[in-house]
């Protein structure tokens, strides 16, 4: 079973790379008017690739971290494991949303383009960080996912990076950027968690 939820991952994973190529190709060629890069973002990227590619890829393909597999019986960990598709069927379609929602104005890392408009509709009316949300939901589903301590929780750490590193310096960006339209969006808006 457990090589089933190691497929589902790196599936979800593939899908979720495709699904970004057509948003890629865009803001490649917008014109920036605003690039911030602050000394963390290079952390958070490496984050975002050792914690959901490095780690989930030598567990599955070698036994190297054997040593921290959770200690849970077979039948646990099956039931683990389906709450953890579950889960990240949930944390894909959060993505694409996101990505469908913000169009053009997504980039994958601080910009601002010379047409960017501030999205305050769709997934972005009830929360401000759908994708990052995504993020939580797919740490949570690859700690459900992936049997073992550092591989599996490898999503989560990655979203911790993006909490604590990445909303901060982005939400400056927007705020000097937008001013007083981006307080009010931030007034009516959780950062992660939606409201009703
Ligand atoms: N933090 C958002 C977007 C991530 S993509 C999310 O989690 O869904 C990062 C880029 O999106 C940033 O460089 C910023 O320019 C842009 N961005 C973030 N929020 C936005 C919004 N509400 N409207 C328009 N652009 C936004």
């Amino acid at each position: 079973m457990g090589i089933l939820f190691k497929a589902a991952y790196f599936g979800g994973l593939i899908v979720e790379v495709i699904m970004r190529i057509p948003y890629d190709r865009h803001q490649r060629e917008a014109k920036k008017i605003k690039q911030w890069a602050p000394v963390s973002e290079p952390v958070v990227n490496a984050g975002l690739s050792i914690g959901m590619g490095l780690l989930p890829l030598i567990y599955s393909l070698t036994p190297w971290l054997g040593f921290a597999d959770y200690p849970f019986a077979e039948p646990a960990r099956r039931w683990m494991g389906f709450v953890g598709l579950a889960i990240l069927a949930a944390a894909v379609w959060l993505f694409w949303r996101s990505h469908s929602d913000l169009g053009k104005n997504w980039s994958p890392s601080l910009e601002i383009s010379s047409e960017h408009q501030l999205v305050t509709c769709g997934i972005y009316s009830s929360v401000r960080h759908p994708m990052y949300t995504s993020q939580l939901l797919w740490g949570m589903a690859q700690a459900l996912l992936m049997h073992n301590w550092l591989a599996g929780m490898g999503g989560l750490m990655a979203f911790g990076l993006l909490y604590f590193l990445r909303i901060p310096k982005e939400e400056q960006m927007m705020l000097q950027h937008f001013g007083d339209e981006y307080r009010a969006y931030c007034e009516q808006t959780n950062r992660i968690v939606p409201t009703l």
